[in-house]
């Protein structure tokens, strides 16, 4: 007899995850062992699936599992193993990015690549497979794994390796092909905790594209802050940011403590479309004050938001969409001022509108969204159906260049629309454990 899921997991009223929009009912456990992981995977059925889950970093509904039961990793925590002269780290797949700088900053290491929030486990780091600044120079987090621990309602515990296709479908394979218990990756050297940057303002879009012909390659992070709401020349005006790591400076980590918190959620007003205009004036005014050569600490520069504890809070009670897509390099500039023009002319603004270019590496993960292209990553504050007609008008630009968009930031589009981005996702179905599934893969998939 499989153990009863209802006596391992307990009733949560509802779990939410980053953009606020998908809330529901579910069933949690939250071991604090490995051992714990055994008879909570055994009680799971192809009726009443699972799914394990980090610090609920994505924005949608690819880390819930709406009326159904859900596997708390942020309690198997432990560092199990790092080695200072050679940079391997091997720790349980709960263990944040940010705990995992604090053992590896001091020694003069490294994320190989990080996402623009450190409060990622490795588990959700694995199964996204993450991407950050330095795409274009370093690929995607699941480069630089070299084994994962990994538990299956059909096997023993197996440890898998680069080669192994189970190995690639788990990189980038949302949580679905297993529980990830523990995960080991390559750090990077670094000379110091800085970076010598560099921000450079750009009048329009297409600027933007000139600037990373002539600048990009040099540099080992870049991206780029776009206004939204300028139309006309203006259009897709911004700042790019570039930056080396600096010999200078020690190796000092960052503190975990946020310095700023939004305590309750926002009244809706806070974020409408003038205070977003008035944001995004204010901040390319800022910005152009100091453009120009600095010298920060890489907590700032590579994760400005998490100083402000529950920023997603700022959108008021009715949450957020993020939306994230990659258009391939032939189409990229034309297509992304298209976007632009349609974001622009509905007047619905993002409050965040990042641009950044990926880099040619092949992905590491069946199901890997980052691919050779242009990302944009935009939010959109809920305003129900209009804004699901804007982002419905941004999903055929996207599949109509032949680009896709990301699961982690997803939490409604269609399957039709994911299944034009990811062709592949019919081989990948078959290394899915027919316990695992989310409110993403069963709206994707049907
Ligand atoms: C401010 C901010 C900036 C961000 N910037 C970036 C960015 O630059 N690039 C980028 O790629 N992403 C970015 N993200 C998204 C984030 O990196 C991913 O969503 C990441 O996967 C979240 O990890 P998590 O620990 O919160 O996992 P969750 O969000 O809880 O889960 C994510 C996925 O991982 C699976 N999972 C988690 N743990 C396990 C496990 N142990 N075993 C099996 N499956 C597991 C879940 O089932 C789910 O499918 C950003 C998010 C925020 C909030």
């Amino acid at each position: 007899m499989p153990p009863d899921q209802n006596q391992l997991f307990q009733p949560t009223e509802k779990l939410v995850s980053w953009g606020r929009v998908v809330r529901a009912p579910h069933r949690l456990a939250k071991p604090g062992h490995p051992d714990e992981l055994a008879p909570l995977i055994e009680s799971l059925t192809p009726e009443e699936p699972g799914l394990a889950i980090g610090l609920r970093r994505s924005y949608g509904d690819s880390n819930l599992n709406p009326n159904g039961a859900v596997i708390d990793m942020t309690g198997l925590d432990a560092m199990i193993a790092f080695d200072r002269d050679s940079g391997l780290m091997r720790a349980e797949a709960g263990v944040s990015l940010s705990q995992c700088l604090q053992v590896l900053v001091p020694s003069g290491w490294f994320l190989p690549t990080t996402p623009g929030s450190r409060f990622v486990t490795l588990g959700g780091a694995v199964a996204n497979d993450v991407h950050g600044k330095n795409h274009h120079s370093a690929g995607t987090f699941g480069a630089s794994v070299t084994r994962l621990g990994l538990r299956r309602s059909d096997s023993e515990p197996q440890t898998l390796e680069r080669g192994d296709p189970l190995f690639h479908a788990t990189i980038g394979g949302l949580g679905l092909t297993g529980v990830i218990e523990w995960v080991e990756f390559q750090a990077v050297r670094i000379p110091s905790a800085y970076l010598d940057a560099e921000d450079i303002s750009f009048a329009n879009v297409n600027d933007y594209f000139e600037l990373m012909k002539e600048r990009g390659a040099s540099f080992e992070h870049t991206m780029a802050w776009i206004d939204c709401l300028a139309g006309g020349d203006q259009l897709g005006r911004g700042v790019l940011s570039l930056a080396n790591w600096s010999e200078k400076g020690g190796l000092k980590p960052h503190r975990e403590d946020p310095r700023l918190a939004v305590p309750f959620n926002a009244p809706g007003f806070a974020l409408n479309t003038a205070s977003v205009k008035a944001f995004n004036t204010a901040y390319n005014a800022l910005k152009k004050t100091r453009e120009g050569a600095s010298h920060p600490h890489y907590e700032p520069f590579l994760y400005p938001l998490d100083s402000i504890a529950n920023w997603n809070r700022m959108y008021g009670s009715k949450g957020f969409f993020q939306y994230q897509s990659v258009i391939p390099p032939d189409a990229a500039q034309d297509v992304t001022v298209d976007m632009l023009q349609a974001i622009a002319a509905s007047g619905q603004g993002s409050f965040l509108a990042v641009i950044k270019t990926f880099g040619s590496a092949e992905p590491v993960g069946l199901l890997s969204f980052p691919m050779e292209g242009v990302t944009l990553a935009l939010d959109f504050p809920n305003k129900g159906e209009t804004t699901q007609n804007l982002m419905r008008r941004l999903d055929d630009i996207v599949t109509a260049a032949g680009g896709r968009l990301y699961p982690a930031k997803d939490g409604r589009i269609s399957a039709e629309t994911f299944k034009a981005g990811y062709p592949q996702w019919e081989g990948f179905n078959q290394f899915v454990d027919p316990v695992l599934s989310s409110g993403f893969w069963r709206r994707v998939t049907q």
